[in-house]
């Protein structure tokens, strides 16, 4: 991958142009936007230009050539850390931060910044998922942000700032993300194959929010199926939403059978009526949702309730969402959160 093809974004590489030419590069970065827009591949790009043998040090550029880009594009360079939440877990680790309990701070993420870099330069390290770290973990990872080792360069990537503790913000540049533009959405898709249309292609960016991720889910046929299931449960007067709240139990419980992914895919089904929520929410402001070209597109079927009422049903699936990964039962979390949905909705 090369800065030619990567797309969007260009207020935020001109920020990392201005940064590294002045040679006033931050040690830690919090990433921050919706999934699938490219802040990964952003954080590898600045990694590669940060680390590459060949060019300026003081460019945000690289060769794509040398034996350093060829290893930091494959993650298999020495001062190139890469984290990431375990798919079976629900959450990043304090063994894949410090190491295990037999070899604290001998191993582990944090273990490993600290080594000399390889090359003489820098270590660089990305934590991919930072939205599952856990106030244990966050702690942890707080004494290395405090006195990173000289030269280290921390990419911390998650959805909102809101879901790290007040300690890691304060230590982090925040930099803010949004959703790629149609045309870009586009562009991917037909790069990736997902389509080999491009009207079709032009259809599916249209209703992707910007990310190239949700474009590909909506092209999964069964989770459009679903999807279309549960906009005809919220376009129903009056809304059954213990039906509602059924449907997407059973679709978690038919989909897998291990806890990890079955979590996932219960955060995906709060996350589509969390956007149905939002797209109600500026259809009553009179906006039109980022990264949707077509009003007549988005699905908005709440668009009578109050914007406060809105507001917090917003706020109530959110918090819902972020306890998919506490290990409660789905079914306990879909019935309180059922329950206070009807409450707050009245409808
Ligand atoms: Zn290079």
């Amino acid at each position: 991958m090369e800065w030619a093809d990567f797309l969007g974004h260009h207020r935020q590489r001109k920020w990392f142009a201005n940064a590294i030419a002045h040679n006033k590069l931050a040690s830690t970065f919090l990433l921050v936007g919706p999934s699938g827009i490219g802040k990964r591949t952003f954080a590898l790009l600045v990694a590669k230009s940060l680390l590459c043998t060949e060019t300026d040090p003081k460019e945000l550029n690289f060769c794509n050539k040398c034996e350093t880009c060829v290893q930091v594009e494959s993650q298999t360079h020495p001062d190139f850390l890469y984290l990431n939440r375990d798919k079976e877990r629900s959450a990043i680790t304090l063994d894949q931060l410090v190491g295990s309990k037999d070899s604290r701070m001998r191993e582990g993420f944090c273990y490993e910044l600290r080594i000399r870099p390889y090359s003489g330069r820098r270590k660089i390290g990305v934590i991919d998922d930072a939205d599952t770290l856990e106030e244990e973990t966050s702690n942890c990872l707080l004494k290395t942000l405090e006195e990173p080792p000289p030269g280290a360069v921390i990419f911390l990537l998650g959805t909102s700032e809101k879901r790290q503790i007040s300690t890691i913000r304060s230590r982090s540049q925040i930099v803010r993300f949004s959703p790629l533009s149609v045309e870009d959405v586009e562009e991917l898709i037909l790069r990736n194959s997902y389509v080999s249309d491009s009207a079709e292609a032009r259809q599916l960016a249209s209703r992707s929010h910007g990310s190239i991720q949700y474009a590909q889910e909506l092209n999964d046929p069964s989770l459009m199926e679903f999807r279309n299931q549960i906009q005809s449960f919220l376009m129903q007067r009056p809304i059954e939403f213990i039906a509602l709240a059924k449907a997407i139990l059973d679709h978690v419980n038919n989909s897998t059978r291990e806890g990890q992914p079955r979590r996932d895919r219960l955060t995906w089904c709060l996350d589509e009526v969390t956007d149905a929520l939002r797209n109600s929410l500026w259809m009553q402001m009179g906006v039109t949702a980022p990264g949707s070209s077509d009003p007549a597109s988005v699905f908005a079927p709440l668009k009578n309730l109050p914007v406060r009422t809105l507001v917090k049903l917003i706020e109530l699936t959110h918090e819902t969402r972020g306890n998919v990964g506490r290990f409660i039962a789905p079914a306990a979390l879909l019935e309180a959160w059922t329950a206070n949905f009807v409450r707050l909705a009245r409808l």
